[in-house]
């Protein structure tokens, strides 16, 4: 077969594929950037999602609520700014299953983990350890670093750090396993992701909690690259808290208000915290009164006044979420990017290591492409890739991430960065 036919024909396959797919017209909700002439081929969504074309409106119609009324937009307008928070509960709570109560919008990603740690982070002589992976997201690494300082413990000691013991870098169940039998006693709290940030591994957050709570540890994840990439049931696990960010796969721009999960069963408990008047008893908030009675569930963790202009675009992006259901977002995902793998392993296999696991159950939208050959190989081609409009993203020192995202991620997407990457070996 000459190479212009078979061009022809992976073509045709890619597009009839995006022309079958009933949620094709999603990506219509989202404005896509441009290169020159066409539209990128967006693969960054892991980073920064796209915006959708409803965060405009929602945003100025807060604005014009703000020039309209004043103060008075905390009672009045469409969406009174008082509850603000509480419009992007029960979406927020579907997307990483939990229930309604259990999950809030606040703050940044860093700032909920250094919360939560306040009040599940309970450090003693016999127990004061944190379980972490070696290769953690530096902001993880240093919240819970200068926590356990900030308690008086030396992190030489009180962290236990899990290496990567499978090929690519990824952890193994037993390696997480293995470590909670050994150092189970003295480990206070276990903080690991849900899609591990530079492999684009998926854990398995049920069984780890079950093992970590077996031996008397707290246990709280990070879903930075889970939470609107993975169908989650983060009540059923019984972990103990939850933080995730909504600029990743929640598209809901720069520096978004990020999320926080407590579990149910923590939701009367009286627990040490930081608090603020927004997480005092919404019954007698304004009364003023100096003594601090926190609401019951997640709600009870706030500071401060709901961010309207922050909450406006997560609401819209939610929506989105809720139309497209996760179910049928994940059924997609797998499909594209087993479609890339696919792509990748019969078209440059001499090009690229994946080091993202193999198995759909053990992966997101995301995969970590390690490129062989010179050092400078890699930062080579992500620099090719970006002038033709494909954009991916780069972690030092050597891995290449590209997430096809199923609202907005199309297979011919897919065939463009494999081409590319094809194109770039010929001429290197
Ligand atoms: C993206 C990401 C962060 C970023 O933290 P911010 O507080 O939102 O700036 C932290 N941890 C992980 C694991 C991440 O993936």
């Amino acid at each position: 077969m000459s190479a212009a036919v078979e061009h022809s024909s992976q073509e045709d396959w890619a597009l009839g594929q995006d022309a079958a797919d009933p949620l094709a017209r999603l990506r219509d909700e989202f404005l896509i950037p441009r290169h020159g002439e066409h539209e990128v081929a967006y693969f960054c969504g892991n980073s920064l999602g796209l915006q959708p074309r409803a965060t405009r409106p929602a945003l100025m119609a807060e604005l014009d609520a703000w020039a309209e009324h004043g103060v008075e937009g905390h009672f009045r307008g469409a969406l009174p700014w008082m509850d603000y928070h509480s419009f992007v509960r029960d979406d927020l709570a579907a997307v990483v299953g939990a229930q309604p109560q259990e999950v809030v919008a606040m703050n940044s990603l860093t700032a909920n983990l250094h919360l939560l740690m306040v009040s599940f982070y309970r450090p003693t002589a016999e127990r004061p350890a944190i379980l972490i992976e070696k290769n953690a997201f530096p902001s993880d690494r240093y919240a819970v670093e200068s926590q356990v300082r900030f308690h008086g413990f030396d992190p030489a000691d009180a962290l236990i750090e899990l290496e990567g013991d499978e090929s690519g870098g990824t952890l193994s169940q037993d390696a997480i396993l293995d470590a909670l039998d050994r150092h189970g006693p003295r480990i206070a709290l276990v903080l690991l992701p849900g899609v591990q940030y530079l492999t684009g591994q998926v854990l398995d957050l049920r069984a780890i909690t079950e093992a970590a709570h077996r031996k008397g540890c707290v246990v709280g994840f990070d879903l930075a690259h889970a939470a609107g990439n993975l169908p989650l049931a983060l009540h059923d696990t019984h972990c103990d808290f939850a933080v995730w960010c909504s600029y990743k796969y929640l598209n809901s721009g720069p520096g978004a208000v990020a999320g926080a999960f407590v579990h149910e069963r923590h939701a009367h408990t009286p627990r040490p915290r930081f608090a603020g008047w927004w997480g005092h008893d919404r019954a007698t908030r304004f009364r003023m009164g100096p003594d601090f009675v926190p609401t019951p569930g997640a709600d009870g963790w706030q500071l401060s006044n709901p961010p309207v202009l922050a909450l406006a675009p997560l609401r819209v992006s939610l929506a989105l979420f809720r139309t497209a259901g996760m179910a049928a977002l994940r059924a997609k995902s797998e499909a594209l990017t087993g479609y890339l793998v696919w792509l990748i392993r019969s078209e440059v296999p001499d090009v690229l290591d994946i080091l993202t696991p193999d198995e759909p159950a053990r992966r997101g939208c995301q995969l970590s492409l390690r490129v062989r050959g010179p050092r400078d190989a890699g930062r080579s081609l992500f620099e090719y890739l970006e002038a033709r409009g494909i954009v991916v993203d780069w972690r030092e020192p050597d891995v290449i991430r590209a997430s096809p995202v199923p609202l907005y991620n199309r297979h011919i997407d897919c065939l463009r960065l494999v081409e590319a990457v094809r194109a770039w070996r010929s001429a290197a």
